[in-house]
C-alpha cells in the first residue's frame, strides 16, 4: 500500500486548479501529491471537459495568472468586453461595460475542453502523480488520514484527502455527508451557436418568463448558449430539428446578433442549488461541485470553487502543522464562508426573481433593471459580483 500526503479525488477543472495552486509549495515540502481521475483529459465523456464553455471572472484571470497559467489559457480565452441583461416583452435593460468599470475585460469565456488541457499540461509530475484512468470506489477515514480504495483494488493511504468528484458525488453519501437540495425545476440546455452578425466581446443575459438564458462569445465569432427552461419544454428545444431551433431560439432572443446561422450539438443539464452540509472533517475537504452546486446563469460556479481551491491550497501552505489537521482546515472554511453565503445568495436569487411569472416580481425586477442603469453604485456592485470580485476589496 502506498501513502502520500494529499489525494485529490477527481481530476476536473476544481481538483486540476487545486493541483495547481499546491505544487510549488509542495515541492519545496517533500509533499506527494496524486490525482485521481477516471476519464483522461480530452475524453468525451469527462463531465469537465465536455462541450461547455466558463465563463471566467477578472478574479480567475487573476489567479491562474498566479499560477503561471493564464497566457496559455488567455490564447483561446473571448474577453467579454460588454455585459447586456434584458428582460424579454419588457422596455427594461442595463449595461455592464469593462471600459467603466476600469478593467481590460468583465470576465472571459473558455471552452472547459480547452481550460481542462491547460490545466493538465502545467501539472509538475514531480510533484503530482497521475492516477488515470482509475476511480475511487471507497474511503475510509483512519488514525492520521483516509484509505482509498481504487476500482483495480489497489489501496493508497493519504494525510489530507480532498472530495472534488463533482455534483452526483457517491463518496459524498458514502462518508455520510448530507447535503441541502433545492431543484429548480428547470434544466440547462447548451449549445454553440454561430450567429449572423460579429458579437464583438458583447455578452447577453436575458431573462424571459420561462426561464433564463445566456449567449456568451467565444473565439472564432462563435457563441456559447445557456436557455434554462422547464425540464420538458428544455427536451423538446432538444429534440428540434436544426432550423426549427434556430427559429425559435430567434424568436426569443431576437436579432441584436442579426440572423442565427447555425447550432452545435445540444446538451440537458437537470438544475439544482446543491449545498454540502459540510465541507471539512479531520483530514478531509470537499471543494467544486461536491460542496455547492449552483444555478450556471449567473456563471458563478466554477469561479466560486477556483477561489475556494486557491484559498484551501494557501492556508494549507501557510501553515506549519501538517495537512489533514482540523484547525486549518476549519480556518479555510471560515476564511471562505462569507465568499461562498454571498455568491450562493447571489446566484440564486437572481435565478429566482428572473424566473418568476408572478406580476409583481416582473414590475420589480423591471424597475431594478432601471434602477441598475441609472444608479451607478448598484450597477458598480452588480458588475463586481457578476467578475467574482463582489467580496474581495483587496482587487
Ligand atoms: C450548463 C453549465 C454551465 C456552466 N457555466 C459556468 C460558467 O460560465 N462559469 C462558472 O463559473 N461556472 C459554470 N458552471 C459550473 C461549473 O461547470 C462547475 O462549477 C464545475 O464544472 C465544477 O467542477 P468540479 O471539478 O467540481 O466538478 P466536475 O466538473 O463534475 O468534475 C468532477 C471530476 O471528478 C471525477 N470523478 C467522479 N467520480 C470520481 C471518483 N469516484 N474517483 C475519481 N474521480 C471521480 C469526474 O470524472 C470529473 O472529472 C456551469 C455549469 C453548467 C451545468
Amino acid at each position: 500500500m502506498s501513502r502520500v500526503t494529499l489525494a485529490i479525488i477527481g481530476g476536473g477543472l476544481v481538483g486540476a486548479s487545486l493541483a495547481l495552486a499546491l505544487q510549488a509549495g509542495a515541492k519545496a515540502r517533500g509533499w506527494k501529491i496524486v490525482l485521481i481521475e477516471p476519464f483522461a483529459p480530452g475524453h468525451a465523456w469527462q463531465p469537465s471537459y465536455d462541450a461547455r464553455s466558463s465563463a471566467l471572472s477578472f478574479g480567475s484571470r487573476q489567479i491562474y495568472q498566479r499560477l503561471g497559467r493564464w497566457q496559455e489559457i488567455s490564447q483561446r480565452a473571448e474577453p467579454i468586453k460588454q455585459i447586456h441583461v434584458s428582460d424579454r416583452g419588457r422596455f427594461s435593460t442595463a449595461r455592464l461595460s469593462a471600459s467603466e468599470e476600469g478593467v481590460p475585460a468583465l470576465g472571459y469565456v473558455v471552452e472547459n475542453a480547452w481550460l481542462g488541457q491547460c490545466l493538465w499540461q502545467g501539472l509538475d509530475k514531480d510533484v503530482v502523480s497521475w492516477r488515470c484512468p482509475a476511480q475511487v470506489t471507497r474511503m475510509e477515514p483512519q488514525e492520521g488520514g483516509y484509505r482509498l480504495t481504487l476500482d483495480d483494488e489497489t489501496l493508497l493511504e493519504c494525510d489530507l484527502a480532498v472530495l472534488a468528484d463533482g455534483g452526483r458525488s457517491g463518496l459524498r453519501e458514502q462518508l455520510g455527508v448530507g447535503v441541502r437540495h433545492r431543484p429548480y425545476d428547470q434544466s440547462a440546455l447548451i449549445a454553440n451557436i454561430t450567429p449572423g452578425e460579429a458579437h464583438d466581446g458583447m455578452a447577453f443575459e436575458r431573462f424571459t418568463d420561462d426561464g433564463p438564458m445566456a449567449l456568451l462569445p467565444l473565439p472564432e465569432n462563435r457563441c456559447a448558449l445557456v436557455w434554462t427552461r422547464q425540464g420538458m419544454d428544455a427536451q423538446r428545444l432538444a429534440d428540434l430539428d436544426e432550423r426549427s431551433f434556430l427559429s425559435e431560439l430567434q424568436s426569443v432572443f431576437g436579432y441584436r446578433l442579426g440572423a442565427l446561422k447555425q447550432v452545435g450539438v445540444r446538451h440537458l443539464y437537470p438544475l439544482a442549488l446543491v449545498e454540502a452540509e459540510e465541507q471539512v472533517r479531520p483530514h478531509l475537504a470537499i471543494l467544486g461541485n461536491a460542496a455547492h452546486s449552483l444555478h450556471p446563469i449567473a456563471g458563478q460556479g466554477f469561479n466560486l470553487s477556483l477561489r475556494d481551491a486557491q484559498a484551501l491550497a494557501d492556508a494549507l501552505l501557510d501553515s506549519e502543522s501538517a495537512p489533514g489537521d482540523f484547525a486549518v482546515l476549519q480556518a479555510y472554511r471560515e476564511r471562505q464562508r462569507m465568499d461562498q453565503v454571498l455568491t450562493v445568495g447571489f446566484s440564486d436569487q437572481v435565478t429566482r426573481l428572473f424566473s418568476s411569472r408572478l406580476p409583481l416580481v416582473s414590475v420589480a425586477r423591471n424597475l431594478g433593471l432601471l434602477g441598475l442603469d441609472a444608479l451607478p453604485p448598484a450597477k458598480r456592485w452588480f458588475a463586481r459580483q457578476a467578475m467574482g470580485l463582489g467580496t474581495r476589496p483587496d482587487v
